[in-house]
């Protein structure tokens, strides 16, 4: 019955369900010190079951070998660089995991009075000023999840300002350039989405945004710098064109890595924006875990966040629940407390001159990458990349290799993939973010690593086109695994 006991201890690791045998157990219990209630009385028979019908029963070392052999399977940030261009993988300071478990904040209830939680109330008024002030916007709502949940939030908000002023209108202008999930946004809260194209090097085309800009456009949704990792130099007049047309700039903020300590869109023209504090501000990313996407507003907007709102009621915080004007909640309770928490402390331990330098250095990782990786790479649009740069596929592909077989060989080199076909407007794009948090020595051997495969495209294209070798399992049917994943074991 059990299959595979013994094996290398990342690999080939059997199920849980294989380890188990009648009577072992990872529990004693001591012995009760209060009267024995009956539990089929106390919750009705109904509710207690005596057996769960396939529950493992192991032992406490095997439970615990059994998912630290599994977590070795994951790669990390904490194992080497994740250059996954858009994400944002910066290496999440251990200090920030300290500050969060601080007992009166990690077991702070959301039902607390307001009394008792002027503590955490305290640290989401700090964060609140500190991205207001990073953004140059006038408020903040830390409400949202998630970027994604952010752009929402803000385009909701949009709408509630233009319906107030009369029309919500109909449309909202997004660029070619543009992440996924801002078309998404806009179908959503009801909008049509309209594309404006770029320019050839790659920034939007003001001439084709004039155009499209009628009084039907409720606003445009821009990620700056963009998905290519260029800087929208023309924001400014973008920002004039739409306000003339009496419609919004929507900037996509998850690239705020590039720009923090350097430049603030509430300077440049911005109305409303979102960051992704786990990206950009070190919390906790990827595993579909928790997440932030705070949304900085223009003071028009202000009347519209989400409630509740935090005021100062007699030298103390309260949460103002009543405001008229509100789109009302986009989530349970103040947001991803724990996350905040994290960005916050942060902010704090960089004080503004360090977040400038992190900034700065992202940039110069980015170039650097950029420069050394030129001569192998083909690269579309050859305008200065910020924090990110990506190159196509183009020259391997001649060979028969494409930018995800590139990635797959990676792998074998102990790196994580680069992003795979995204931007949409570069054909087999190879998008790479580095961070400011790799040094030099990382960066040498990313770099080491993306000429070697491109030397082995010249000579051995096939031994990259069925990368990766060293992995437990090779090329697996991603379509297959998405469309019809298998998620129950069940007993023989
Ligand atoms: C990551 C990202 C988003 C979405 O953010 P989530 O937190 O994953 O919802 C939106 N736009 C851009 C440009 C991004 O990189």
């Amino acid at each position: 019955m059990i299959k595979k006991v013994r094996s290398h201890p990342s690999q080939n690791e059997a199920l849980l369900f294989e380890r188990s045998s009648p009577g072992k157990g990872a529990w004693q219990l001591p012995e009760l010190d209060v009267p024995a209630v009956d539990a089929s009385v106390a919750l009705g028979a109904a509710n207690v079951r005596a057996e769960i019908p396939g529950f493992p029963e192991v032992s406490e070392v095997e439970a615990i070998r059994h998912f630290t052999r599994l977590s070795t399977w994951n790669y990390a940030i904490d194992h080497g660089m994740y250059p996954l261009g858009s994400c944002t993988m910066k290496y999440n300071p251990r200090i920030n995991e300290l500050v969060a478990r601080i007992e009166g904040l990690a077991w702070a209830h959301p039902y607390q009075p307001e009394a008792l939680a002027q503590g955490a109330m305290e640290v989401m008024a700090r964060l609140e000023a500190a991205l207001a002030e990073i953004t140059g916007m006038d408020a903040v709502t830390l409400q949202p999840s998630a970027g994604a949940q952010g752009e929402l939030t803000g385009i909701l908000l949009i709408r509630a300002l233009l319906e107030k002023r009369g029309s919500p209108r109909r449309k909202i202008l997004i660029p070619d350039s543009a992440h996924g999930t801002n078309p998404a946004t806009a179908a959503i809260a009801g909008y049509v989405v309209e594309n404006v194209k770029s320019t050839d090097t790659g920034v939007l085309d003001l001439e084709a945004l004039a155009r499209a800009a009628d009084g039907d456009v409720a606003a445009l949704m821009v990620t700056n710098p963009n998905t290519l990792g260029v800087f929208e130099e023309n924001i400014v007049q973008a920002a004039e064109i739409l306000h003339a047309k009496g419609a919004m700039l929507y900037m996509d903020g998850a690239n705020m890595n590039a720009l923090v300590g350097i430049a603030r869109p509430g300077d440049f023209g911005v109305d409303v924006m979102h960051l992704n504090l786990h990206k950009t501000f070190s919390t906790p990313h990827g595993g579909g875990g928790p997440g932030a996407g705070p949304v900085a507003v223009k003071k028009a907007l202000e009347p519209f966040l989400p409630t509740p709102r935090l005021k100062r009621v007699r030298g103390k915080w309260a949460w103002d629940f009543k405001r008229k004007r509100s789109i009302g909640r986009v989530r349970a309770f103040y947001g991803n407390f724990g996350v905040l928490v994290r960005a916050l402390a942060y902010i704090l331990a960089h004080g503004g001159p360090g977040l400038r330098n992190a900034t700065v250095d992202a940039v110069l990782n980015a170039v650097y990458i950029r420069k050394q990786l030129e001569p192998y790479f083909d690269l579309p649009y050859p305008a200065p990349n910020m924090h990110e740069v990506v190159f196509s596929d183009e020259r391997q592909a001649k060979l028969g290799v494409r930018t995800g077989d590139l990635a797959k060989r990676l792998i074998d080199y102990g790196f994580h993939p680069y992003t795979v076909s995204f931007p949409m407007i570069v054909h087999g794009a190879l998008m790479i973010e580095p961070t400011e948090t790799e040094g030099k020595l990382e960066l040498d051997q990313f770099i080491d690593a993306m000429i070697s495969i491109a030397k082995e495209v010249e000579t051995d294209p096939e031994l990259v086109k069925q990368a990766p070798h060293s992995t437990r399992t090779s090329r697996v049917d991603e379509v297959a695994a998405a469309r019809k994943p298998v998620l129950r074991w069940k007993p023989a």
